[in-house]
């Protein structure tokens, strides 16, 4: 599952439903919506690309 601070706009992956961001350390988190997940993604296959 796919999780993002409305804080500070941190995306990341988690199994289990964060309390708090690992970025800013705030209790804003919130599911991603499909297109934050899928812009999430993409930028993963990006980051692989780049250090082929
Ligand atoms: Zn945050």
């Amino acid at each position: 599952m796919v999780w993002v601070c409305k804080n500070c706009n941190y995306v990341f992956m988690r199994v289990t439903e964060p309390d708090r961001c690992p970025d800013c350390g705030k209790q804003y988190i919130v599911q991603a919506t499909k297109e934050e997940e899928a812009a999430f993604f993409k930028s993963l296959e990006e980051v692989k690309k780049e250090e082929w």
